[in-house]
């Protein structure tokens, strides 16, 4: 990637000169500071004693018989994934299609996230599928959350997936039946359907997870986590009109990404707003605005294609000519080649472009850091709104109203740093250190188990050939062709990033599995083979190539303060997705189902 940074001198924005060697430090400092020796495991799932917290609070649970009937094809999970996947396999001829979830409607994330100010902060252009097939554009560059659960359900109607679709169902195993060639689907409403094909898209942003703060079993006041907000206690909606906080001292834990969409909504409503930080985020320049009607008349045919392409290329590093999008995303991409997986610059040395890298980082945060200044009026929060590490160690944010937020007469920063976040909660407070901070409410915004599947943490036990257990047949890492299905596993799809591609745009990724699944699907069914599988040699070569192409970016994830991008401190390595890059892989994908698309269908039943 060449951009204008790159050959400019080791000075920031104001001319002042950067000092790498100080910067280091001070990074390391921030980091030890908040390194937990108990890591990951200071979260708890909001499951069991805490099941309350992942409640549905949108749709009521209406009660089904058990189901045993048999379908063509069963998809696991209601967002984007297994919504794009349905659609293609109806325009590939299916008929019998199962959506399944545990929600109550189609949406994924964005039926389960409501809160006020939600909003993509992807450019919705690029981030919403199938714009073209639904005949919609959206009405802002980064749409509210209500504007995409609704077009999540469009996609729906649209392609018939309501047909045959059980909501509020779990699904608890999947057992391969040798006999029948099918799979038999059990779930928490005690059906035993049965499916030919099974895929499964069940999410990366679905179980919300809580902090393990001693005493939160304590709090007697009103609690919820913002994934399931609770507007039958707060009023108002997702554009906010809180009225039911007007009398209420409200706590926020949490200052991720959420925490930056909803806390100018909190401020504003609230009686008194204490939000609890323990890492500040990077918050750049949103910058949303309405869609241009003149625009939107002048897209011609294959525009959304030409605009996701181009999005994904340059956020993967790639030479483009034109940036289409042109926002806090393209203008980062280099700096996003730290965190996913893209094509390297190699015009320069390793050590000449870790130098750039760091540069071009340090001047996009001490950019950040300056932004505080200019907008936070007390110097002293300022300070601690400031965040100091690389820009990629944390999710990156975009508001214009967050920092403002810090303005308002009744909101109080806590910074819980040097205490590892919140000491305890007692039955009326929040404390902190020594100090007591007495609230009615406290709104938890501390994300979810990111990344963990059902099938990946074994709360969907599959059970393939001869009863053959796939996390124990991965019990060394995952064993899969293209991170799509396993031998031993006939039938079988899943979407996810594991072995696959990986973007800050996941949904152009999970277009790109689906319209792939839907490919190999449709195919089988004309040739009429009845399982589709790969080989066990076709696996091992698989897993060879995305390890041998990793990029190991420990280096840089070991200087970066804790969250679930390192695993709270502890470190992950290249090669969880394919590191050359999701332009590179969907290349790879295709020229495979022109050549080599033959060697999953020919597998014995
Ligand atoms: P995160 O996991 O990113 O943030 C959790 C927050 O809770 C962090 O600020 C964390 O602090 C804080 N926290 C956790 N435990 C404690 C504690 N004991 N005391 C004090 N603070 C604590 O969750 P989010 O829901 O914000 O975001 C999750 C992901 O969802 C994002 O990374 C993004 O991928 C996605 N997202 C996307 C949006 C979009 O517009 N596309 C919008 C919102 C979310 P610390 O950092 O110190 O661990």
């Amino acid at each position: 990637m060449g951009t204008a940074s790159d050959a400019t001198p080791d000075t920031d924005d104001r001319g002042e000169e950067i000092d790498l060697d100080a910067l280091r430090a001070r990074y390391a400092r921030e980091r030890e500071r908040r390194i937990r020796p108990d890591g990951a495991a200071q979260y708890r799932s909001a499951a069991g004693e805490f099941g309350y917290y992942a409640k549905d609070p949108y749709t009521p649970r209406t009660e089904r018989e058990p189901l045993t009937d048999t379908v063509e094809v069963l998809v696991v999970g209601g967002g984007f994934g297994g919504l794009v996947t349905g659609a293609r396999l109806r325009q590939a001829g299916v008929e019998s299609i199962r959506m399944t979830d545990e929600a109550g409607d189609f949406g994924g994330t964005w039926y389960w996230n409501r809160y006020p100010g939600i909003h993509c902060d992807i450019e919705s252009y690029s981030y919403m599928p199938l714009l073209e097939e639904v005949g919609y554009v959206p009405r802002w560059r980064y749409a509210p959350g209500e504007e995409i659960r609704r077009h999540a359900v469009a996609i729906a109607d649209t392609f018939d997936l309501y047909r045959d679709a059980v909501f509020h169902t779990r699904v608890t195993a999947l057992d391969w039946d040798d006999q029948a060639c099918e799979w038999v689907v059990g779930t928490d409403r005690g059906d035993r359907m049965r499916a030919r094909f099974v895929i499964t898209s069940s999410g990366t942003l679905t179980q919300p997870k809580l902090p393990g703060i001693p005493g939160i079993e304590t709090f007697g006041g009103h609690t919820f986590h913002t994934s399931r907000w609770d507007y039958g206690y707060t009023g108002g909606d997702q554009e906010g009109g809180l009225t039911g906080l007007a009398d209420k001292r409200v706590a926020v834990v949490g200052t991720g990404a959420t925490g930056v969409q909803v806390i100018p909504h909190l401020g504003r409503d609230a009686k008194h707003l204490y939000v609890f930080q323990r890492t500040p985020s990077s918050v750049d320049v949103r910058d949303n605005r309405p869609t241009d009607p003149e625009w939107a008349a002048s897209l011609k045919p294959g525009w959304q294609r030409e605009r996701m392409e181009n999005f994904l290329a340059i956020v993967s590093g790639e030479r483009v000519g034109t940036d289409m999008v042109q926002d806090g995303w393209t203008s980062t991409a280099r700096l996003q080649r730290k965190m996913i997986s893209g094509a390297l610059d190699t015009s320069v040395s390793p050590e000449e472009r870790e130098r750039i890298d760091e540069l071009v980082d340090a001047r996009k945060m001490n950019q950040i850091r300056a932004r505080v200044d200019e907008v936070v009026d007390d110097p002293a929060t300022a300070e601690l709104l400031k965040p100091w590490y690389r820009y990629m160690c944390k999710r990156p944010c975009f508001s214009d109203h967050y920092l403002q937020t810090f303005n308002r007469p009744n909101v109080t920063l806590v910074d819980t740093a040097d205490h590892g976040g919140i000491t305890r909660m007692t039955e009326d407070a929040i404390v902190v250190g020594d100090t007591e901070y007495p609230v009615d409410c406290v709104v938890f915004a501390t994300g979810f188990d990111v990344g963990v599947s059902g099938v990946m943490s074994g709360a969907l036990p599959v059970r393939g050939r001869g009863g053959r257990d796939l996390l124990g047949s991965w019990s060394r890492g995952p064993r899969t062709l293209h991170g799509f299905y396993s031998d031993g596993f006939p039938n079988l799809f899943q979407l996810g990033a594991v072995q696959n591609a990986n973007s800050v745009n996941f949904t152009h990724i999970l277009v790109e599995q689906a319209e792939h699944i839907a490919a190999v699907v449709a195919r089988g069914r004309k040739d009429g083979v009845p399982v589709i599988e790969p080989s066990a040699e076709a696996v091992e070569e698989w897993g060879r190539t995305v390890r041998e192409t990793a990029h190991d970016n420990s280096a840089f994830q070991a200087q970066c303060t804790p969250g679930y991008y390192n695993r709270e401190g502890a470190g992950v390595h290249g090669g969880f997705s394919y590191s050359p890059g999701p332009v590179a892989f969907h290349r790879l994908l295709r020229d495979w189902r022109e050549d080599r698309m033959h060697e999953v269908l020919g597998a014995k039943p």
